[in-house]
């Protein structure tokens, strides 16, 4: 439903209590299976930054107040197609199985603690970023959790978003809560929650089991529908709450 209609249904019905939605856009449910599994060629906005459009804005009026503030906020990622991340995990795949000699499950087992099975990531709705500041000079990999931690090269950016990134609508997705199973702590990945819940409530209505087994990346003749159930649950669905 679009907000207009809600707005105008509600008024018409008579609900002078109703409360609007915090994230307007909740009403707005029309996503596509190719969209909402990273498979279709969306509309993306900002050179270098590719987001839709509602969130670019938002990530502009964040950068732009980090700035202020003495932080650079500089993209590591954002918009990754459902090919990209095939790329990705192929990669990782035959590494852990060739080079590193593990069984086909445990690849697949080690390639899920950070990286989603194509078809699943958040990345490909335009709504979520991977973020780090660009000020220190860090060596080494920049998306590691103890560099957000105190101490840390992005011990003050990571401090501040936690202040403010909820103002323009970014929350972070897989905290650092020791009960959440699924993917570890990311302190570097943030979502733009009134785009990410109604696509993460119209992804849900998908049978994933049935899509995937269209597919053939590697190691995917290796997934049970138990395997694939139980990832759904953990790793799609155990994240920031506020998300769901
Ligand atoms: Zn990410």
């Amino acid at each position: 439903m679009k907000r207009r209609t809600f707005i105008k249904t509600a008024s018409v019905s008579g609900l002078a209590c109703t409360i609007p939605p915090i994230f307007p856009n909740l009403y707005d449910l029309d996503y596509s299976t190719a969209e909402l599994m990273g498979k279709a060629d969306i509309e993306l906005f900002g050179e270098g930054i590719n987001l839709r459009e509602e969130a670019y804005e938002s990530f502009l009026a964040m950068k732009k107040a980090a700035y202020s503030d003495g932080f650079d906020i500089k993209l590591i990622s954002s918009f990754r197609d459902f090919y990209h991340q095939e790329r990705i995990w192929e990669r990782k795949y035959l590494s852990f199985t060739e080079d590193e000699g593990l069984t086909p499950l445990e690849a697949i087992d080690k390639i899920i603690e950070y990286s989603t099975i194509p078809g699943t990531s958040r990345h490909h709705w335009g709504t979520d970023i991977d973020i780090i500041d660009a000020n220190p000079k860090v060596s080494g990999d920049v998306l590691e959790a103890e560099k957000f931690e105190a101490g840390g090269p992005f011990e003050g950016l990571k401090l501040w978003l936690d202040e403010n990134s909820e103002k323009y609508g970014f929350y972070l997705v897989y905290t650092d809560n020791s009960r959440r199973r699924g993917f570890k702590y990311e302190p570097w990945h943030y979502s733009y929650a009134p785009i990410s819940i109604p696509m993460l409530t119209a992804y849900r209505k998908l049978n994933m089991l049935k899509l995937l087994q269209k597919e053939q990346f590697l190691g995917i003749e290796h997934f049970t529908n138990g395997f694939v159930k139980t990832y759904l649950q953990d790793n799609i669905l155990d994240i920031n709450p506020v998300l769901l």
